[in-house]
C-alpha cells in the first residue's frame, strides 16, 4: 500500500474507538524502525515530520522519497501516512507540493480570527489534492524543535470555530506538554477533552506530548475522542539510551562492532518494541 491521507484511518479509529500513533522522524534508522513495527504489529502509523526534522533530512522531497522507497522495498502493506508536525503556513503548502500526504498548520500563536483564516486557507488548498489537515487551537506546552507553547487549555468554542472550516483532526491544548513532564504536572483536563468533544462532533481529537502520560489518562482519553497520539521524546530518550550502553558496554571495540550498522542496531530494535508498545496501548494493533 502507498502513502495514504490520515483522514480515513483516523475516522476509522474514531469509530471503533482507539487511536493511531504519530511517531516523529529524525533519520533512516528512525523510519525504517517504526514502518517495521507498524508492519509486525499490523497497525495504521502515521510518520510526523516537524519542519526543522525535515531540513536536517535535507528537504521534504527527500523525506517523501525515502518513505516511498521503505515502503516498497520493505513491503509495508499497513496504511501509513507522512505528516508535518507542527507546520507553518508555508511549510504546510511546501508540503502539500512535496508529497506529503498529511499536514498540520499550527495557527495556535496567531489570534483566532487569523487562525481561522490562515488555517481555511490551508484546508483548500490540500483538500483540492486529497490530503488531510490537522489544526491546533490553544497551545501545547513546552518546546518542540523551536515551536514553544505557553501550555494553554482551549476555549471549546473555539475549537467548534476551527472544526466547523473542515479539518480531519484537531489538536487541542489540554494541560499536555512536548518533552518530560514536570514531576508536579497535574495531568490533563479530560473535563475540558469531554467538552471539546461536545462541541466538535465526532471530530477526531489529536493529543500532542504523549511521552509520560500515566496509560489509564491515555485510554480515558481515548474513550472521549482522541484518535491520534503523538510520541516523539519517548522514542528519542530509549534510543539515547540503547546506544548508550552498547558504547558503555565497549561493543564499539569488539571486532566491527564501529560499523554504523552495528552501533545503531541496539536504538533502532528499541524503537521498535517501543512503538509497538504504544500500539498495544493505544488499541492499533490489527487494525490496520
Ligand atoms: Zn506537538
Amino acid at each position: 500500500m502507498g502513502l495514504v491521507s490520515a483522514k480515513e484511518m483516523l475516522v476509522k479509529a474514531r469509530n471503533e474507538g482507539y487511536a493511531v500513533g504519530q511517531f516523529n522522524i529524525n533519520n533512516l534508522e528512525w523510519t525504517k524502525a517504526i514502518l517495521t513495527a507498524a508492519e509486525e504489529a499490523q497497525s495504521p502509523v502515521i510518520l510526523g515530520v516537524s519542519e526543522g526534522a525535515a531540513k536536517y533530512m535535507t528537504g521534504f522531497k527527500t523525506v517523501v522519497a525515502m518513505v516511498e522507497g521503505m515502503l516498497e522495498f520493505l513491503n509495508i502493506t499497513v496504511p501509513v501516512a507522512i505528516h508535518l508536525d507542527h507546520g507553518s503556513f508555508e511549510g504546510a503548502k511546501a508540503c502539500v507540493e512535496a508529497g506529503f500526504s498529511s499536514v498540520m498548520f499550527d495557527g495556535s500563536h496567531f489570534d483566532i480570527k487569523e487562525n481561522v483564516q490562515k488555517t481555511k486557507e490551508i484546508i483548500e488548498f490540500a483538500h483540492a489534492r486529497g490530503i488531510s489537515v490537522e489544526a491546533e487551537v490553544g497551545s501545547i506546552g513546552g518546546e518542540e524543535d523551536g515551536i514553544v507553547g505557553g501550555g494553554e487549555v482551549a476555549d471549546p468554542m473555539e475549537c467548534k470555530m476551527i472544526a466547523e472550516l473542515g479539518v480531519d483532526m484537531l489538536a487541542a491544548g489540554i494541560g499536555n506538554i512536548h518533552g518530560q513532564y514536570p514531576a508536579n504536572w497535574t495531568g490533563l483536563r479530560l473535563d475540558v477533552l469531554g467538552q471539546i468533544q461536545d462541541a466538535t462532533g465526532k471530530m477526531p481529537l489529536v493529543l500532542h506530548g504523549g511521552t509520560g502520560i500515566p496509560t489509564e489518562m491515555v485510554k480515558e482519553a481515548i474513550t472521549l475522542g482522541v484518535s491520534k497520539i503523538n510520541v516523539n521524546t519517548e522514542l528519542q530518550l530509549v534510543f539515547a539510551e540503547a546506544t548508550r550502553n552498547y558504547i558503555e558496554a565497549g561493543k564499539d571495540l569488539e571486532g566491527k562492532g564501529f560499523d554504523p550498522r552495528k552501533l545503531l542496531k541496539p536504538g533502532s530494535d528499541t524503537i521498535i518494541e517501543n512503538v509497538k508498545e504504544k500500539m498495544e496501548l493505544f488499541g492499533s494493533t490489527n487494525k490496520a
